[in-house]
């Protein structure tokens, strides 16, 4: 890449933010382009697995985050209506001995924040979303929604699921998984046992799971998984905690502690796309939920994007000409992602199996993983 080359990132999500603060660090001229005016309103809690907290502490970012986030001890599942436990996989020390980073649980809005002080000043442009790119033989122009328009190098689409970059690359859609998920905070007293025992908390059950963990001090944040036949918008804001409760009817009395304590609940409809042979063509690439949008249920679409940002720096600064590096990037990301993204999908069943006997098959297969040794192709990396 020559000293001149200029990059053009769309989107300041974690993906985004990452691959600018680090190849801005590098020398390379980075723009990244976002569309909301201000960062910070969109999004709940993220379950970051050493994969991606390793990445965090490559950016600088190990400080920031553990002052605004929280270490996981341990991850936990219970069964939905006796809470019976179905197993317990202790991380705290054990974790960041074996993989060198811990398992962190922090809210969606903090980790940008810890990203954005990264950020060299001038880099992020806020308030600019990016309609549409054309490429000619040696740049790439962007089309941006208020009238204006930009010119690169090369261009990364880091604008998630519902990426307008992603035609660049593939002609696709996103495909409703038939769940939404209700999303909301609530005060840490809720669970009293986090002030000791900070984890996340798995409760599985017919056609539904609820996640909970502290996101910070004073703060619980769940994600409340449910079937959705109707199928729903992308999101809808104030959802009436009585809709939430009914759609819990039966469960464990703590998991509808934790429900009606909540005072705003968001509800999603949960999307992925069929995973594409590509992530680039030409000049332009994509990253993250760009590339390879996944179910929420291996808790890795951060992780996989903190990943993507630190080979994509490597690559566009290797050398290598830059729909090369692009490429590279792409080798080098392909079947890592395909494999998480498929056993993401694959827990879309796992998770939700009706009472019977395959249930039981995967509640004795869940009892049987009781240290980090099976997590080793996940969080190793
Ligand atoms: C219910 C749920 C729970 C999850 N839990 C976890 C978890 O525990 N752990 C985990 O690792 N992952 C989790 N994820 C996934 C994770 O949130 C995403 O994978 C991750 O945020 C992807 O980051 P990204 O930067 O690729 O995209 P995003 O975070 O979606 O960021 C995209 C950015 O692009 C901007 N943008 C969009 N379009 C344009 C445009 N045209 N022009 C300019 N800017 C644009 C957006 O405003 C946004 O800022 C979860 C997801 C869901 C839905």
């Amino acid at each position: 890449m020559s000293d001149r080359a200029r990059v053009a990132v769309v989107g300041a999500g974690v993906s985004g933010l990452a691959l600018a603060i680090l190849l801005r660090r590098r020398g390379v001229r980075c723009d990244l382009y976002e569309k909301s005016a201000a960062l910070g309103a969109v999004g709940a809690g993220i379950q970051l697995a050493p994969n991606g907290a390793r990445v965090l502490h490559e950016l600088g970012a190990e400080h920031l985050v553990r002052r605004r986030g929280v270490a996981a001890r341990a991850i936990e599942t219970r069964r939905w209506d006796d809470g019976a436990p179905l197993s317990r996989v202790p991380h705290g020390a054990a974790c960041e001995e074996r993989f060198r980073a811990p398992y962190y649980l922090i809210h969606r809005a903090d980790l940008q924040a810890c990203l954005v002080d990264l950020l060299p000043p001038g880099a992020l442009h806020l308030g600019r979303a990016v309609l549409s790119v054309d490429q000619r033989r040696d740049h790439v122009e962007l089309r941006l929604a208020d009238g204006g328009t930009a010119t690169a190098d090369v261009v990364i689409g880091a604008d998630g699921v519902h990426s307008a970059l992603r035609a660049a690359v593939v002609e696709d859609a996103p495909r409703f998984s038939g769940y939404s998920v209700y999303r909301g905070l609530v005060a840490a007293g809720a669970v009293p046992s986090f002030a000791a025992d900070p984890r996340v908390m798995f409760w599985l059950g017919p056609g539904r799971h609820i996640t909970y963990y502290p996101v910070a001090a004073g703060t619980v944040h769940f994600s409340a998984v449910c079937a959705d036949a109707a199928g729903v918008a992308p999101r809808t804001r104030d959802v009436d905690t009585g809709a939430l409760l009914a759609e819990f009817d039966g469960w464990h009395e703590e998991v509808r502690h934790v429900l009606a304590a909540a005072d705003e609940v968001t509800r999603w409809g949960l999307f992925d796309r069929d995973l594409a042979d590509r992530y680039c063509d030409r000049r332009v690439a994509l990253m993250g939920d760009a590339a390879h949008p996944m179910l929420p249920y291996l808790s890795q679409g951060a992780g996989q994007a903190l990943e993507d940002a630190l080979v994509l720096a490597d690559c566009l600064v290797s050398g290598v000409d830059l729909p090369g590096a692009l490429r590279q990037y792409e080798k080098q990301r392909l079947a890592r992602t395909a494999e998480v993204h498929q056993q993401s999908r694959l827990r879309a069943t796992t998770f939700h199996l009706a009472d019977g006997p395959l249930q039981r098959r995967r509640d004795a297969l869940l009892n049987a993983r009781r240290d980090l040794g099976h997590l080793e192709w996940l969080y190793g990396g």
